[in-house]
């Protein structure tokens, strides 16, 4: 069965076929984190979505090419790297070594590329070059330059792609600096971003003058430059729509890179808010919440995944501390049934049972219903646990079902971490050190570091023959 998906540019359900000829390869690009401070758990319900989208063209056979920006320069990074004195890449360091810690948790498959917007910069310096000789851009007295929306229509180019704009009404985004009166239009965005006092030592030189990249030509000269100028789908939170990923489509467009008949995007996906607690978040209700935050509750990595996974991508979801101890008492009687079910198959080897294989993409097939998805895997854990109650399963049905949760584990990546091999290294190392402390009876330390791998997500279990971690 073919895959449909919502395409915000077409405001529709279309049919996906990768630009590839062959069918096979697909070009996914999804904004990734600016990382100035910890992500918070809505900007991981995105990241957690993305991931879904890649595992499921992967499931259905396509050679996926996933690319996830990281934003290592802008405004708030600018600000926060004066406060602390501190060097740029070591300030947007820290968070980003946090990032993919919480990415992992959440069992994200890691993009086949990251890059970071601060070794982009030529690509940047490039593809402003290229408007500035197209007439789309101009740059201004103190050396800053502008994308011109007027002179981009005037050539045939369409702003409003993805959100129907009224021109009059329209703000200013956020990242344009303040002074936009001397801009030639309010609507206009800067590409780049002439060198202030403020800025300190962050700046690069550029034909205009010294400065830096505005954020939204970040992703049109790294995306284009990694997935060509024309690529399938481009995924972020329904927040990006306007105005970054419409500034997207104008700068990538208006470059003229792309061939004829050619878009720079072909599919655009975005993720809807999340709630907490059934309010939005923030940190004056108690309710903001980072991966480490959950983590450190003793919730499990998977649970928080599972639970950003319930609800339709295209629906906005209310994260509750309640759902979420549900979640993970929901995901111990998967473990129960499937433990049961790898009992009775044993050393069986069979193929994977087609029937839940196809229902369970019937499902995802319209549109990432996870819903649906989710429905099918616990009718099948309920028609387990009644084979199992009246003792009617074979080894080699039970082998059947086993094989084909594994396929469908390969989407939703919530399986039980038994199979995901040993603990890494570091993580070995502190459980030392804690069996260290426990010997010189400095039980404080050895709690502190219980502690701390909880937090990464190892339980550790004092067994008689010694301590054994157990992937939370
Ligand atoms: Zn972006």
């Amino acid at each position: 069965m073919a895959l449909r998906i919502f395409n915000t540019l077409s405001r529709s359900l279309q049919e996906f076929v990768p630009l590839d000829p062959a069918g096979k390869q697909v070009g996914l690009y999804c904004c990734g984190p600016t990382v100035y401070d910890f992500a918070h758990i809505g900007n991981f319900r995105t990241f957690v979505f993305a991931d879904l989208v890649r595992r499921y063209l992967e499931f259905k056979g396509y050679a996926v090419r996933h690319v996830m920006n990281i934003t290592d320069v802008d405004d708030k990074i600018i600000g926060r790297v004066r406060e602390q004195k501190v060097p740029l890449p070591q300030y947007t360091g820290q968070y980003e070594t946090a990032f993919f810690e919480d990415f992992q948790a959440l069992g994200c498959q890691p993009p086949h590329l990251t890059p970071h917007a601060t070794e982009h910069i030529a690509d940047m310096i490039d593809l402003i070059g290229k408007l500035m000789e197209r007439g789309v851009a101009y740059r201004m007295a103190d050396g800053s330059v502008y994308f011109s929306i007027e002179k981009y229509q005037q050539k045939g180019g369409c702003y409003g792609q993805l959100v129907k704009l009224n021109f009059d009404e329209m703000r200013v985004g956020e990242r344009v600096r303040s002074d936009e009166y001397a801009k030639e239009s309010a609507a206009d965005f800067a590409l780049w971003k002439a060198r202030v006092p403020e800025d300190g030592e962050v700046a690069w030189p550029s034909p205009w003058g010294e400065g830096r990249p505005g954020w939204h030509i970040e992703c049109s000269a790294m995306s284009m430059k990694l997935l060509g100028p024309s690529f399938d789908l481009h995924l972020g939170g329904e927040d990006l729509v306007f105005p970054h990923h419409e500034d997207e489509i104008a700068q990538s467009e208006g470059s003229g890179v792309q061939g004829p008949d050619r878009r720079f995007v072909k599919y655009w996906m975005h993720g809807a808010h999340l709630l907490v607690e059934g309010k939005k978040m923030s940190k004056s209700l108690g309710n903001f919440f980072t991966v480490r935050d959950l983590l450190a509750k003793g919730y499990p990595g998977r649970a928080i995944r599972f639970l950003l996974l319930t609800c339709h991508y295209r629906e906005s979801f209310n994260f509750t501390l309640d759902g979420l101890a549900g979640a993970r008492s929901t995901l111990s009687r998967l473990d129960e049934c499937l433990s049961k079910l790898r009992e009775i198959a044993g050393n069986t080897a069979a193929e994977a049972d087609g029937k839940l294989i196809q229902d369970f993409s019937a499902a995802l097939d319209d549109d990432l219903n996870i819903s649906a998805a989710w429905a099918v895997v616990f009718e099948w854990v309920r028609e387990t646990n009644r084979r199992l109650a009246e003792q009617s399963l074979t080894p080699a049905a039970a082998a059947a079902w086993v094989a084909a949760w594994q396929r469908l584990d390969s989407v939703l990546g919530v399986g039980a971490v038994s199979s995901a091999g040993a603990p890494p290294a570091e993580i070995l190392a502190r459980l030392e050190a804690r069996q260290a402390a426990r010997q010189t009876k400095d039980f404080k330390q050895a709690d502190a570091i219980r502690g701390e791998l909880r937090a990464k997500g190892w339980l550790i279990e004092d067994t008689a023959k010694g301590p054994r971690l157990k992937r939370m």
